[in-house]
């Protein structure tokens, strides 16, 4: 069994730890959208990228000083946030937010109380607006039912777990998802008082690099989004494996590898609003800086979901690119064991941000870790629950051995 030193060691688990706890704290809001959460999240980047020694890649020809802006790309988009209010009570008794319910993401204001009914039952049609209508889990409304029940203000909807996510538009109707084990049976009036608020919204994505040592105008690119899914009234959604890992990861890379450059350039991008659905890489593919083209990008490493790894490491795009694949391999020892007990080959997914630069041509693939870590878009993806261990310096030694192939 290899040891792993950690006073002398590439990777610095204990700094990774402290960014995990620091962006997955009260402080940053969950990194959305509410008190300005992802913008905070945005300048401690690149507070952190200085620290590093990255460099912009703009360069500022009336200054002399680093000024922020040179790191940041920015952009806009529409996001439905949740900044008041957001209560929910069965037969007057409230349920816990984020543990019993969420409100559906596209969910508009209300405030109102409605009588219960399931969803296929007919004794809601005289009532309609004043009914909610429940949806078990299995429920499939069909689409004459769909037509009947239009009139209907808030649909309940059951849910064996509760996870949240982000909308970019406002739904027509009110919807809570709600636990099933947290309604009674005999559940018959819901109150609910919601505040939500549809909003243009601007964030940026932080972009840094470290000079190669022989190919300085070809990049090696490290990403991870570093936004989550922000407040729900005064719930926050932490995100500390989804994703303060990835970022955390991210930046003890940039530590180790402004020390130990390659023979590339190694360009770093923290992506904001990956979580309403990819929007902060699919701008930066649809806007590249000319200092960091596409075509110069020889390679793309995303990390998302970096806090386990005892099951091994997923590898989008592995089939894509089996020559990178064996490379990976490779990295990983002759036994195949030397850090990870082994890989788990993807296609093609867009599910997180190397998707849009794979689209257009870019070589990447997306790792995520596997183990016993479950907790995902919830309210305990908390730092106190995500502690790093051995498998953060495995996958450490891992990504960077295979990046140093390159
Ligand atoms: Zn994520």
């Amino acid at each position: 069994m290899a040891v792993f030193n950690l006073n002398n060691a590439a990777q610095n688990r204990i700094f990774a730890q402290k960014t995990i706890d620091t962006l997955a704290s009260n402080a940053f809001y969950g990194r959305g959208y509410v008190n300005d959460g992802d913008k905070k999240a945005a300048m401690f980047l690149v507070d952190e990228y200085v620290r590093a020694g990255l460099k912009p890649l703009k360069i500022d020809i009336n200054k002399d000083v680093l000024s922020a802006g040179l790191f940041l790309h920015p952009f806009s988009f529409s996001v439905n946030t949740f900044p008041g209010k957001c209560d929910v009570k069965i037969d007057g008794k409230e349920l816990v937010p984020g543990k019993d319910f969420v409100v559906n993401p596209g969910c508009p204001s209300i405030k109102e109380s409605f009588s219960i009914k399931p969803a296929n039952s007919n004794k809601y049609q005289k009532r309609i607006k004043k009914t909610a209508l429940l949806y078990d889990t299995s429920y499939k409304q069909t689409k004459a039912e769909l037509v009947k029940t239009a009139k209907f203000n808030l649909k309940i909807t059951l849910q064996k777990k509760i996870t949240w996510s982000v909308a970019t538009y406002q739904d027509s109707k009110a919807g809570v998802e709600i636990l099933k084990t947290s309604l009674p049976a005999n559940a018959k009036k819901i109150t609910v008082n919601i505040k939500s608020k549809l909003i243009n919204h601007e964030a940026s994505n932080v972009i840094g690099y470290i000079e190669g040592t022989e190919i300085k105008d070809t990049f090696i690119l490290l990403t991870a989004h570093y936004d989550h899914l922000g407040m729900m009234g005064k719930t926050m959604f932490p995100g500390a494996n989804d994703n303060a890992s990835g970022v955390a990861m991210m930046l003890d890379m940039a530590n180790y590898f402004s020390k130990h450059p390659c023979k590339y350039s190694i360009a770093f991008i923290a992506f904001a609003a990956e979580e309403p659905g990819l929007i902060g890489s699919k701008h930066y593919t649809d806007n590249p800086w000319a200092e960091l083209p596409l075509s110069r990008i020889k390679f793309l490493v995303n990390l998302d979901l970096m806090g386990s790894g005892e099951k091994g490491m997923a590898v989008v795009n592995s089939t894509l690119f089996p020559d990178y694949f064996k490379l990976l391999q490779t990295a990983n020892g002759n036994s195949g064991k030397k850090y990870l007990t082994g890989f788990k080959s993807r296609g093609k997914a867009a599910n997180s941000d190397h998707y849009w630069f794979v689209e257009r041509g870019v070589k990447g693939f997306f790792f995520y870790l596997m183990g016993d870590y479950n907790h995902y878009h919830d309210i305990e993806d908390r730092a106190q629950n995500l502690r790093l261990g051995e498998y953060y310096d495995k996958s450490f030694l891992l990504i960077r051995d295979f990046i140093e192939k390159i």
